[in-house]
């Protein structure tokens, strides 16, 4: 087993972790910067195609407050206040110092940083580098940055399967290598999550392999609470026909912002007027609206062939499209798509999670030692988030997690590491952990012995649970739909925990798999739970049954882990203002 000691343990690198990392060495912290995919390359971070929201007013007048009062409407009445106000706020600080790192934010021929308006922004407010490309960017500049930082150790392929507590103070964590499948245990004195989201839970989604949800499983086990589970966020135009080869299937977004295009039901209507927004070739509606909107159209029975709808641009000229999207267009003929001659497929597909782990101002999750950041969190953005709010969300959630995580590292004195906490976590990778059980260290009855579990076997329960996802926890949800979700989610979960976790070796990928699996499982009942007791419709949370927003129910949900392993959620009282 590797035994590894630092000060503050980032468990995620993507934006969010780095930042923290960074933020934790300039504290002067000894920081571990752990990843299970490569440090700086999983994740969403270097997926993110445009928008960056900051109200710096480069091109024209605006100011963090506005970006916050746009937050709070877009949020439907569910925003956390101060999270929202530190993420607007801090924003300005976080762009500007990205710059003075040399990120290469677009910038007008006068200098001036470009900034356009993105849907439900009421002023140009998003930065990018290059309109396909501000995600590699970001994350590139952040590597090179936490390169630079002295006190980061990095750590990719380091897989963390369980937070280690003492007394209910954190302590570390414990995980595997995927190089070698050694075991490893980390002593920290802090522990930042910046695990990202968990939208590979759904059959359709924009997400990358490692997005499945197990930061808020781990999270909830070592004693913190999630917030706003019901809402993952649907992006309303994800790419569906024709098939599209080595390209994001959310690139339609930047197209939108640049020429607008026209989202048409298969008899060749617009629509959205009809669910309370307004299109008509302009890109002003957010997210929630229109994704509710394209489904009920399919719903109607108004779908295009592939079961969506269609967005257009073929009232634009060539030379338009090469103006703005220059060598793209040929990467679209490549896919023999000619945006001028006919329209493309979209329909909606799971993109961010708006819930997540339920933290403070300082980003501390109540756990003594314990912070979240990033997508990991929830509060920040309510029941729908607005474009271009995820990464400044990554960026300053990350730095003040890391700086405080930092400064409690600094006060924790000795490490509350004991082997006797950790030994249950390390019983599940020691070199017999293919005969224990799931949910604590005795023999499973009827459990296979110790013969790894077959990849194939793993991938059926994903799948299984993806399309459930899809079908009765998606954009449109009925109460016997959620109930049936959450039956089934529970045995899948009484599934997996009976079956043993696939043993060692070089990159041993079904036993990422089976940890996948446990979190997302657990992340998948919390959405459940929350969206059967949400009783109304509201933002990316549509009732079928309760079509109505409820007055009432302008309050968040919270869910805990109970010591007998139950979800437990309840509702909290109406979300607090900075006053
Ligand atoms: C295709 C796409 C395009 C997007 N475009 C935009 C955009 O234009 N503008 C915008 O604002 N937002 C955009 N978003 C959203 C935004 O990118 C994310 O919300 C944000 O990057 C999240 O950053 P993060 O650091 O919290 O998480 P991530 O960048 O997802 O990083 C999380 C990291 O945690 C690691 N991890 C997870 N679990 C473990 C574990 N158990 N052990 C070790 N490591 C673990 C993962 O490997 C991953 O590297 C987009 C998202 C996607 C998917």
């Amino acid at each position: 087993m590797i035994e590894i000691e630092t000060d503050v343990l980032v468990v995620g690198a993507g934006g969010a972790g780095m930042y923290a990392g960074v933020a934790a060495a300039r504290e002067g912290a000894r920081v571990l910067l752990a990843d299970k995919s490569m440090v700086g390359r999983g994740g969403a971070t270097i997926m993110a195609q445009m928008t960056v929201a900051a109200a710096l007013g480069e091109q024209g007048p605006d100011d963090w407050t506005r970006h916050l009062a746009d937050t709070l409407e877009a949020g439907r009445g569910l925003v956390d206040e101060r999270l929202a106000a530190l993420l607007c706020e801090g924003a300005v600080e976080r762009i500007r110092e990205l710059d003075e790192w040399k990120v290469g934010w677009a910038r007008d021929a006068d200098g001036r940083m470009r900034q356009v308006t993105a849907p439900g922004h009421g002023a140009p407010r998003c930065v990018y580098v290059d309109f396909l490309n501000t995600g590699p960017a970001v994350a590139q500049c952040l590597r090179r940055q936490s390169a630079r930082t002295p006190g980061i150790t990095k750590a990719s392929g380091l897989s963390v399967t369980d937070l280690v507590t003492n007394d209910g103070v954190i302590a570390g964590a414990v995980g595997f290598r995927l190089e070698d499948g050694a075991a490893v245990a980390v002593a920290a004195r802090a522990v930042v999550l910046a695990t990202g989201g968990l939208t590979r839970l759904y059959r359709r989604n924009s997400a990358s392999a490692n997005m499945t949800g197990e930061g808020y499983a781990l999270a909830l086990r070592a004693g913190a609470e999630l917030i706003d589970m019901e809402f993952p966020q649907f992006f309303p135009i994800g790419h569906l026909a024709p098939r599209l080869v080595g390209m994001d299937p959310i690139m339609w977004d930047p197209f939108r912002y640049k020429l607008g295009g026209r989202l048409l039901n298969a008899a060749g209507e617009e629509f959205v007027h009809r669910y309370g927004g307004e299109d008509e070739g302009r890109y002003v509606t957010t997210r929630d609206v229109i994704s509710y909107a394209i489904t009920k159209e399919v719903e109607a029975g108004r779908a295009t062939e592939g079961g969506g709808v269609y967005l257009s641009f073929e009232h634009l000229g060539e030379g338009e499209l090469r103006e703005a999207f220059g060598p793209v267009v040929d990467r679209l003929a490549a896919n023999g798509i000619d945006l001028t001659r006919r329209p493309i497929e979209v329909s909606p597909i799971a993109h961010y999670h708006m819930g997540g782990v339920r933290v403070d101002a300082e980003m501390s999750t109540g756990v003594p030692g314990l912070y979240a950041a990033g997508e990991a969190v929830g509060g920040a953005s309510g029941a729908n988030r607005l474009s271009g709010n995820a990464i400044p969300e990554a960026l300053v959630f990350g730095e003040t997690a890391g700086r405080h995580a930092a400064r409690s590292a600094g006060k924790a004195g000795r490490s509350a590491w004991s082997q006797e906490a950790a030994r249950p976590h390390l019983g599940r990778l020691a070199a017999n952990g293919g005969r224990r059980e799931a949910s604590g260290g005795r023999r499973t009855a009827g459990a296979a012995g110790s013969r790894p579990v077959a990849g194939a076997a793993l991938g059926e329960l994903r799948a299984e649970l993806a399309d459930l996802m899809w079908e009765d926890v998606g954009v449109l949800r009925t109460g016997a739909g959620l109930a049936s979700a959450l039956d089934r989610i529970r045995a899948l979960r009484l599934r997996l925990e009976v079956t043993p976790v696939p043993g060692e070796g070089p990159y041993p990928l079904a036993r990422q798999d089976w940890f996948d699996l446990r979190g997302g499982l657990m992340a998948a009942e919390s959405i459940a739970l929350a969206a059967l007791r949400r009783t109304e419709s509201r933002g990316a949370h549509q009732r079928e049954d309760y079509p109505d927003t409820d007055p009432g129910q302008a309050r968040s949900q919270r869910v805990r882990l109970d010591p007998d392993g139950r979800l437990a959620c309840e509702w909290m009282p109406p979300c607090p203002s900075p006053g």
